[in-house]
C-alpha cells in the first residue's frame, strides 16, 4: 500500500553508501521509520537531503514483514527558515522534535500530535521569544499526553483554589492546599502568576496564544518547574535539552 502525507522530519541518519535512515512524524500514520535511497553523494539522485524539523509531503511503502517503510518521494513545503537563521531557535525546533521522537510510539496516528508540532514550529519561526514558545509548547504537549499539572484544586482534598500561598507537588501532579502540603510534606511554592499562565495557555488557541504577555518572574518559575516536571513524570534525557540549555547561556550573555 502507498501512503502520500503531510511529515516533519524528526530523525536523520546516514545509511550506507547513499541513503538515508529517517524518522517522520507524519499526519496519517504518526512516527514512522523510513528509508530513502540514492539521496546522499554526488550522484545522488535528489541532489539534496531532507532537514531536520522542516515540513515535506512524502510517499512512502511497506515492505514484506518490515516495519520500516521505502520513502519514495520527498517535497519540501516548509524549511522553516526564519528558525535556521538563529542558533537558539535551532536548538529550541531541535528539542521540540526530539520531545516529539522520544514520547511517541511508531505507527500510531495522532493528528492534535502533529498539528501540535507544527504549530509549535510555526509559533518559533515567528515573534515569540523561543522561551515562550518552548513553555506553551510544552504544556500543550502534557495536556495532549493527558498529564497536565492539576492547578484548579488540591490534588489530595480537593479544596478549590486554595490559599494564596499554596504549594506544588512533582510526586502529586498538581498543587496541594497548606493543610496538605503539611500532611504530604512536600512541595515547592508556586505563584499565581505561574498557574494563570499556565492555565491560559491550556484554554488558548494558537492564533491566540502569541498575544499572551508574562512577566520574566512567572516565565522564570514556569520554566523551571516544568523543566522539573517533564524530568519527574517522563524522565527525560535529551541531548538536545543541553544544546538548548547552552544556546540559553550564550544569549543570556549577551543580553547582559
Ligand atoms: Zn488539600
Amino acid at each position: 500500500m502507498i501512503h502520500k502525507t503531510e511529515a516533519i522530519l524528526l530523525k536523520k541518519q546516514d545509511l550506507r553508501e547513499t541513503s538515508l535512515f529517517l524518522t517522520f512524524y507524519t499526519m496519517e500514520s504518526g512516527k514512522i521509520y523510513g528509508v530513502m535511497k540514492g539521496v546522499r553523494g554526488q550522484r545522488g539522485q535528489y541532489g539534496w537531503s531532507p532537514q531536520i524539523f522542516s515540513l515535506n509531503e512524502i510517499v512512502f511503502y511497506e515492505r514484506k514483514d518490515k516495519d520500516v517503510f521505502i520513502v519514495s518521494q520527498c517535497e519540501l513545503k516548509d524549511f522553516f527558515g526564519a528558525i535556521r537563521e538563529s542558533l537558539e531557535r535551532t536548538s529550541y525546533a531541535a528539542y521540540f522534535t526530539d520531545l516529539v521522537n522520544t514520547l511517541t510510539p511508531a505507527c500510531e496516528k495522532n493528528e492534535e500530535m502533529f498539528k501540535l508540532l507544527l504549530n509549535g514550529l510555526r509559533l518559533l519561526s515567528g515573534q515569540a521569544s523561543p522561551r515562550r514558545s518552548a513553555r506553551v509548547f510544552e504544556i500543550k504537549l502534557l495536556a495532549l499526553l493527558g498529564l497536565s499539572p492539576r492547578l484548579e484544586a488540591c490534588v489530595v482534598c480537593g479544596a478549590v483554589k486554595p490559599e494564596k500561598t499554596p504549594r506544588f507537588s512533582f510526586k502529586n501532579g498538581g498543587i496541594l492546599c497548606e493543610r496538605c502540603a503539611v500532611k504530604e510534606k512536600e512541595g515547592v511554592p508556586i505563584s499565581t502568576g505561574t498557574i494563570n499562565f499556565i492555565e491560559h495557555i491550556n484554554r488558548s488557541d494558537w492564533e491566540r496564544v502569541p498575544r499572551i504577555k508574562v512577566s520574566l518572574d512567572v516565565g522564570q518559575q514556569v520554566e523551571g518547574l516544568l523543566r522539573r516536571f517533564f524530568e519527574y513524570h517522563l524522565h527525560l534525557r535529551l541531548k538536545s535539552l543541553d544544546f538548548m540549555k547552552k544556546t540559553q547561556v550564550i544569549m543570556d550573555e549577551r543580553q547582559r
